[in-house]
């Protein structure tokens, strides 16, 4: 399970029946809006129009969403009988896991093989983990006057909308409604356009798991459309939303224009790997390097900045480079390809010209270029590069969201302190060194949600996950995500 093996993901891809409408009330239903028309990035190959929905649209999936809390049908369930129920939604992904990867991969372009191993297992977890936790999460008694007692109890926050991004589309999508429905909320989901076949899909498991009619809507549309309609209702209690900054913003406009819902950002980042002088530099370089290409670099973590000390930066530059050439783009449908296309032709020129304009500012290009790359013709692909840099150059500071390191020398540890603080975002931050004192001192001194010393990317579904500053403040995973999709109430008694 969870390894792909064969060649035939192509001819499978063409036999998959995708969902093309929205998913509102337990039933397929045509949206008002502009169908969307995706492309698959693998080929450039024109895939089924989506019905999309009007903000009319979704205020019908809003009122749907809430006759469901209303009525209790998933709301008032005993804790232990939704945990089942999620259990089973988490077995129905587990037993479509090749179909669901196979949709996502081909909608978006990573590699069959991630899509399936790395991508599917995770949402698989997550759901058994929310499942499992769901009755096994306990209310408080404080201790008050003998003639008093006091209850401090969490109920669901109601109706909670989850927006979500294109590059970890059924990851991002499960960490959100895992936790939401847990706790008993319903639940309106607006995939990002470029990742819609794959939640549709999701939502008709969830159906199909015992999750009741309304308690899982599922929106499709453009983002300025639905996404905003879901930003602007008055009666969407929560905003749960993994994106850019820019939108992430959005919402916190939209929530203080309407009914100053609750908004949890979660957003973009600009990763430092600090290489400390007492680290094994070449393995540093390599899990850097390996961090800032994987899914094709559209990964909010990414270390996208390499910093290390000033004597070491030519050899750090050379190994960089080195990881960058070994690692070529192909067709995501081939099981042994680990880098397959970005996601559109759109976010390829935007990569591109982040590169020209490093090479045009002075940067030395170690590896790479702008140029496109041809894996599979048609296909939108780009192969890693590898910039020298200083702090101040734009590569350096603004999120690529594709496959391009900067390497960067530092002065002294203060220095590399001040660089890896130095930009808007505060989502990772990682640390190489085997000096006690220095990982904790200096992982201290990173302001980021996460810090990995001497690893990349490691965690599990018991810790959570997000970031501080412009990364914003929203945490998913973990016990602590629950918080966001329930409120406190206190009931006084007071004993006669
Ligand atoms: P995005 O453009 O912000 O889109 C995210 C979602 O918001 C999509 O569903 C999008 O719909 C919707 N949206 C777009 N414009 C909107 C608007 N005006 N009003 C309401 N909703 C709107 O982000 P993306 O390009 O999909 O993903 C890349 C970004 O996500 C990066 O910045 C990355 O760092 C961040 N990210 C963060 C994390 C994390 O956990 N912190 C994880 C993954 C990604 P459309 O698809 O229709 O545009
Ligand atoms: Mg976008």
């Amino acid at each position: 399970m969870f390894t792909a093996t064969g060649d035939d993901w192509a001819d499978r891809a063409a036999a998959l029946r995708l969902h093309t409408r929205m998913f509102i009330d337990g039933e397929w239903v045509e949206g008002s809006a502009e169908p969307l028309t995706p492309i698959s990035p693998r080929d450039g190959r024109r895939l089924p129009e989506i019905s999309a929905a009007s903000a009319d649209d979704v205020d019908r999936a809003v009122r749907s969403a809430r006759r469901a809390f209303e009525s209790g049908s998933w709301s008032a369930l005993a804790p232990r009988e939704r945990g089942q129920r999620l259990l089973a939604f988490a077995q129905r992904i587990h037993d479509a896991a090749e179909e669901l990867a196979l949709t996502i991969s081909l909608e978006m372009g990573k590699p069959i093989r991630e899509a399936l191993q790395t991508e599917m297992r995770a949402v698989v977890n997550c759901l058994r983990w929310y499942g499992e936790a769901a009755d096994k999460i306990l209310d408080e008694l404080p201790v008050t006057a003998p003639n008093s007692l006091a209850l401090v109890t969490r109920e669901p926050a109601g109706v909670v909308a989850a927006v979500v991004p294109w590059n970890f589309p059924l990851t991002m999508t499960a960490w959100k409604l895992a936790p939401a429905l847990a706790v008993g909320n319903s639940v309106i989901l607006k995939p990002a356009e470029h990742s819609t076949y794959s939640a549709l899909r999701l939502a008709e498991l969830a159906y199909e798991s015992g999750i009741p009619a309304g308690v899982l809507n599922v929106v499709p549309g453009a983002g300025h459309v639905a996404g905003r309609a879901l930003g602007e209702h008055t009666d969407v209690d929560v905003v749960t939303f993994t994106g850019s900054p820019e939108v992430g913003r959005r919402f916190l406009g939209y929530s203080a224009a309407s009914n100053g819902k609750r908004v949890w950002p979660e957003l973009g980042g600009k990763t430092a790997s600090v290489v400390l002088p007492d680290a094994d530099l070449e393995r540093a370089v390599r899990a850097t390097a390996d961090g800032c290409f994987y899914n094709q670099g559209q990964m909010c973590t990414a270390s996208s900045r390499l910093l290390v000390p000033k004597a070491q930066r030519d050899r750090a530059l050379e190994l960089a480079a080195e990881a960058a050439m070994a690692t070529r783009p192909a067709d995501p449908f081939a099981v042994s390809t680990s880098m397959g296309a970005i996601v559109s032709e759109k976010q390829l020129a935007a990569i591109a010209g982040f590169v020209e304009r490093a090479a045009a500012e002075g940067g030395e290009v170690a590896a790479g270029s702008a140029d496109r790359y041809e894996a599979v013709k048609g296909g939108s692909y780009f192969a890693p590069a590898v910039i020298g840099v200083t702090p101040t150059f734009e590569v350096a500071r603004r999120e690529v969201f594709g496959p391009v390191l900067s390497v960067i020398a530092y002065d002294d540890v203060d220095d590399a302190i001040a660089i890896a603080n130095g930009t808007e975002f505060g989502l990772a931050a990682a640390l190489w060194s085997n000096d006690l004192n220095a990982v904790h001192t200096l992982s201290r001194r990173l302001r980021a949600g996460v810090v990995w010393v001497n690893c990349f990317e490691e965690g599990d579904m018991t810790i959570p996950f997000g970031g501080v500053k412009g990364s914003g403040f929203g945490r998913d995973k973990s016990l602590h995500a629950i918080d966001k999709f329930t409120d406190l109430k206190t009931t006084w008694i007071e004993l006669a």
